[in-house]
């Protein structure tokens, strides 16, 4: 029998969401043990956060997918929270419960308020892509809305803050890439953007002009740059930082700090 010869597949893109980037600018040894020797896997720890905020985009997304307010009921709502939950990360089981009630309740809150009059969920947790030519831009957004007058918003659930400004949200990186991913998925619409606070219903929209959005585009290619430059043989110091006592890889850091000095 004959072996085909394997065929030399292309050496795939980079893949580049707003958690990758932020990672990067936070900390380049943080995106390099994740996503380049990828040892994060050994050092994660669930996080009960984490766990929070997955189970109530993935119940508002059923509650969308399912008609919302118009065919659902606030029962059926704080159901999908109970049925899509994720019970890992918590110290207790007090605690889960305490975690659970509170998600109910932000629901309740969320189902009560009005929605606009003639507004379209066009989609929820959807993943917008773009070709960049070198890298592959992604993002995931939570749902996107279509007003009477054809404006897009983007609308991005926060489950843990309590408040919200539009500075904020025109200097959010993830919401800047989401609008840019959004804008040119639908270049013709108008596209605005939302933080919806989960905890308290606080909301800040902003629309970026267009010359904001390209100067996003640039500063993306340009972390990009940085960041395709990077192989397993890059060097960078575990220098102390501000975010170093809620890092996974913190004893890591430690260790080689120590073994440096
Ligand atoms: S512990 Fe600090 S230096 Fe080490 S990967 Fe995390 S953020 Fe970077």
């Amino acid at each position: 029998m004959l072996i085909k010869p394997r065929r030399e597949s292309n050496p795939r893109k980079l893949v580049l969401s707003p958690t990758k980037i932020a990672t990067y600018l936070a900390c380049p040894l943080m995106y390099k043990y994740m996503y380049i020797t990828k040892i994060g896997r050994f050092y994660y720890k669930p996080k009960a956060g984490h766990s929070f905020g997955a189970s109530m985009h993935r119940a508002l997304q059923t509650f969308h997918e399912h008609g919302a307010g118009e065919t659902q009921t606030v029962e059926q709502l704080a159901d999908h929270l109970r049925e899509t939950w994720v019970a890992i990360g918590y110290e207790s089981v007090a605690e889960e419960q305490e975690s659970l009630t509170e998600g109910v309740k932000m629901l309740e809150e969320y189902y009560s308020a009005p929605p606009v009059p003639g507004t379209v969920t066009i989609f929820t947790e959807r993943q917008l892509r773009q070709d960049m030519g070198e890298f592959v831009l992604l993002g995931r957004i939570d749902r996107l809305d279509q007003h009477t007058d054809g404006t897009l918003e983007i609308i991005d659930y926060k489950s843990g803050r309590e408040d919200v400004t539009e500075d904020e949200v025109r200097h959010d990186l993830a919401m800047s890439i989401y609008q840019l991913l959004t804008k040119s998925q639908y270049p013709n619409d108008r596209v605005t953007a939302s933080i919806l606070c989960l905890r308290t219903g606080v909301k800040a929209t902003v629309e970026m002009t267009a010359e904001e959005l390209a100067a996003v585009e640039n500063d993306v290619r340009a972390v990009a740059g940085e960041i395709l430059a990077i192989s397993e043989d890059t060097e960078f110091e575990p220098t102390e930082k501000d975010i170093c006592p809620i890092c996974d890889f913190e004893k890591l850091c430690i260790k080689i700090r120590a073994q440096n000095s």
